[in-house]
């Protein structure tokens, strides 16, 4: 019996059901490996890029830096981080930052704005003295976020996120998050003023009022949000309230979005 000829693209259609049959993770290895592995290097425009955005935001500054070599640990880095040492134009800072921490530029810029703009004001205030220094626990590290590998990428595996303990005045008084920030006194009325003025500074701004992670440091970074998240700010928790109530499936999402960054 003569068998009747396939038309060619209904033999090609027959073939590749047989091999995807045959083969079936053939098909889904582009998606099993992934996207590309970013380059190992950053590229010479990027860094060049990024120091001159980085001397034209902080070299007119009082600011004490000084711009490192570029960073890149797989997806972790940044082309222009920089070692904060403090603020101030003197021989020593009038406000230093120990252990000097590894930022980027940007945060660095923010960090100044956040000590002339709010800190030092606020300490005045409640404190009748001036802020000397700060104590660094984390800048940048490598990780995930609670260092769980599961969750998102921390801000700090970009060099975009600094974590403080606490502060020194002017007087030689240490203020440390832990012990005070609940205190009631003048010094948790400072600490929860310099965090509420945070918040328009920084992407993300967390304290003790977050969560037990945050009990004895504040976190800044510098990831862009449509609106900063910063618990202290009333539309903040009205917003996450409305967010509840809208979908209460999503709150732990919300939770996990809240959580040590
Ligand atoms: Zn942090």
């Amino acid at each position: 019996m003569r068998r009747r000829k396939l038309p060619l693209s209904l033999k090609s259609f027959v073939l590749a059901l047989a091999v995807s049959n045959l083969f079936p993770a053939a098909g889904q290895a582009a998606e099993v490996m992934g996207p590309p592995p970013p380059p190992e290097r950053w590229p010479g425009k990027a860094v060049e890029a990024g120091r001159a955005d980085c001397l034209k935001r902080l070299s007119g500054l009082p600011v004490r830096f000084e711009i490192l070599g570029p960073i890149k640990e797989g997806v972790c880095g940044t082309p222009v981080p920089v070692r904060l040492k403090g603020f101030g134009k003197g021989a020593s800072p009038t406000v230093a930052i120990e252990p000097a921490p590894v930022v980027s530029c940007r945060l660095a810029e923010a960090l100044y704005r956040w000590t002339v703009d709010v800190v030092q004001p606020e300490a005045k205030k409640h404190l009748q003295t001036g802020i000397a220094g700060m104590t660094n626990v984390a800048s940048y590290d490598c990780r995930s976020r609670y260092n769980n590998p599961s969750l998102r990428i921390s801000e700090h595996a970009f060099a975009n996120a600094l974590d403080i303990a606490g502060f020194v005045t002017e007087k030689g008084e240490r203020i440390a998050i832990l012990d005070r920030w609940a205190g009631g006194d003048e010094r948790a009325a400072f600490l929860h003023a310099i965090h509420a003025g945070a918040c328009k500074l920084f992407g993300t701004a967390l304290g003790p009022e977050a969560n037990d992670a945050h009990k004895n440091h504040f976190h800044f970074d510098m990831k862009e949000r449509r609106q900063p998240l910063c618990d202290f700010s009333p539309e903040q928790i009205e917003a996450k309230k409305d967010a509840r109530k809208k979908a209460p499936a999503s709150g732990q999402a919300a939770a996990v979005e809240s959580g040590r960054k």
